[in-house]
Parts: structure tokens; sequence; C-alpha cells
């Protein structure tokens, strides 16, 4: 796990029923990269640097993710020799998933679910979710689009999960028995609690992608939420 960044705003932004909604909380930004004998798959790219220097530059956009201190200690591509990168997984289009992505080489695949490419680019779906274009835009040329479930390297190896509700088509990554949740569970504690963002696409949804993956841990899988300071810790992530 890689550390791409961090992100601070009001507790009840992220979380639903919170005693002090007005609290600030930091919260991190992960990344994931996968490393198999082949291949080296990043996933999700974080927070783009420029937009942590000034995101209404970065956007061109008055007043884009005001809502938001943003920090980062070290870029992607600090971290990570990008040329090795064989390919590129996105869990969904939110800035702090995608807006590291121009920083890669453009010949890497990008795979995304089909459903959260489209949302993307429909202008109702895009104000809704707090999409910004610039993140993603990059990605056109090279996409590789899934519809659902998909075996990502036809080994069983790595398992896309469609897991929609945080965004119309958000995904999880299985890698081996660990499950990558990304933002069906922000904190540990939500696959349980079901205290979700004040923001979302369909929060009914977004439970029935918990209670999935609460299923897959009843079955012996590891869930790791998407942005939980008391667990998230960059380095090596243990698969049991
Ligand atoms: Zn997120």
């Amino acid at each position: 796990m890689l550390n791409v960044g961090w992100m601070t705003a009001a507790a009840g932004l992220w979380r639903s029923d919170e005693e002090e909604p007005g609290r600030p909380v930091r919260l991190p930004v992960p990344a994931y990269l996968v490393e198999t004998g082949t291949e080296r798959i990043l996933i999700d790219t974080g927070l783009h640097p420029g937009a942590v220097a000034d995101a209404a530059a970065h956007y061109d956009q008055p007043g884009a993710l005001a809502l938001f201190g943003l920090e980062q200690e070290a870029s992607l591509a600090d971290q990570l020799d990008l040329d090795t990168v064989t390919r590129v997984v996105l869990t969904h289009l939110h800035f702090d998933h995608a807006g590291g992505l121009s920083l890669l080489p453009d010949s890497v695949p990008v795979v995304v679910q089909r459903a959260e490419w489209e949302a993307g680019q429909e202008a109702a779906a895009i104000e809704r979710n707090f999409f910004l274009p610039r993140d993603y835009a990059s990605a056109a040329e090279r996409l590789v689009l899934v519809d659902g479930d998909h075996d990502l390297l036809g080994d069983g190896s790595i398992e896309l999960l469609l897991t929609p509700g945080h965004t119309p088509g958000h995904q999880s990554v299985r890698v081996g028995d660990l499950v990558l949740g990304a933002d069906v569970a922000y904190f540990a504690a939500t696959l349980d609690d079901l205290r979700f963002p004040a923001f979302g696409d369909d929060r009914a949804e977004q439970g029935r992608s918990a209670e999935r993956l609460r299923g897959m841990r009843s079955a012996g899988l590891a869930i790791r939420p998407g942005h939980d300071p008391e667990l998230l810790r960059p380095g090596a992530v243990s698969l049991d």
C-alpha cells in the first residue's frame, strides 16, 4: 500500500450520525501496487500533486474541492517508477482515486467499469457524483471497460467485483484472500453500521454492496476499508 495523500473535511461529510458533525477529520488516501511474476498492477492513483497545490487552478474551476483540505507527502511518481506499471485499475472516478492517473505514461491500459465510465461522461451524473473530468480525461484512449465481475488476469488470482452505490460503477478488487473494498466502506466499521458519507450515488445500492462484502468476510476473506485512518498504513499488506 502506498499513501498518496490525505484529505480533511467535516466528520459529518465522511459519515452520517456523527455527534460533532463539524469536527475536522483527516483520512488517508491509499493506492495499491500488486506485483505478479509478469505484471505491476496499480489499483487507484491518489491525489494529483497539482490539485494538492491549488485545486481551483488544477481543475480550472473556482471552488473545486473547497470542502476538502488536501495534503500529500509524496506523489505517486515520487514513490513508484511509473514506467514499470503494466496496467491501472480504478475503483471509481473520484478525485482521490483517479487524480494521479495523468502522471502515468499514456500507454498504460486503464481498467474501469463501463457503468462508471459512462456516468463520468454525462453532465447530470458528473454533477451528482462530484466527478472532475480532468482526473480521467487521459484514460479515454486506453480504456479497458468491464461489465460486472471480471477475472482480471484470467487465472482467478485478481478479481474485479462490481460494488456500486458510492458511485454508479464502483468496483472492489479481490487479490487472493484479500478484498480491497475501496469506498463501499470508508471505515472498517462501516460494513456493519452502514454509516455512509453524506454524498453518494445510491445508498440502497451501497447497502447491498456492503452486504455482499460482509458475505465474503463471513466466507473467510479479509476486507480492507477505503479510508480508515486506524488501519491504512503504507507498506506490505498481509494476505492472511
Ligand atoms: Zn475515496
